[in-house]
């Protein structure tokens, strides 16, 4: 029962076993919420990456990578990316969590900033949120209304405009294709 290293440097040793139990919960890949997501979105015929390292950022990865419409999808939990629902303060060694967690989530913001400035969209779920409305929302970022056709080429020329017949005025009809 000590209150343990002032320092954030190393791991402290846990006392409580839930603690313990959460931190080698961190190491663990294909945690059930992201894998639930990852099935729903294979259902909707979504194809993706799975623990994609992300360009130009040493070892952080996103769960969930479309590198063809550059959408990038976390599922961060509750404990370790603090969820203002969830989030829990172990404790014991309190000084250490705090900083611990504090730098997870502003580890968060400055991965997404990063994928933002690549011009990739960005997508966070919490772990205790509906797979289903979190396969929505994804679909919804990978899928635009890509049924509007929108001109393609805008290119400089100014001089000869393009006929406008190619260009199909907005049919609402085929937005709501995911169930
Ligand atoms: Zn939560």
């Amino acid at each position: 029962m000590t209150t343990e290293p002032s320092r954030p440097s190393g791991r402290p040793t846990p006392s409580d076993p839930s603690v313990t139990a959460r931190m080698s919960r961190q190491a663990r890949r294909d945690t059930a919420p992201e894998v639930a997501l990852r099935r729903e979105l294979h259902r909707r015929g979504l194809r993706f990456r799975v623990d994609w390292p992300l360009p130009r950022m040493p070892r952080r990865r996103a769960d969930i990578a479309f590198t063809r419409s550059h959408v990038a999808v976390f599922v961060d939990g509750c404990f370790w990316h603090s969820c203002p629902e969830h989030r829990t303060a172990p404790a014991a060694n309190s000084a250490w969590w705090a900083t611990k967690l504090d730098t997870n989530v502003r580890r968060d913001q400055a991965t997404n900033e990063h994928l933002a400035a690549l011009g990739w969209t960005v997508l966070r779920f919490w772990e205790h949120e509906d797979p289903l409305l979190a396969a929505d929302a994804v679909a919804a970022a990978v899928r635009p209304p890509a049924a509007i056709g929108h001109p393609s080429g805008r290119g400089g020329c100014h001089e000869t405009p393009p006929p406008a017949t190619k260009v199909t005025s907005s049919t609402e009809t085929a937005t709501d294709r995911i169930q």
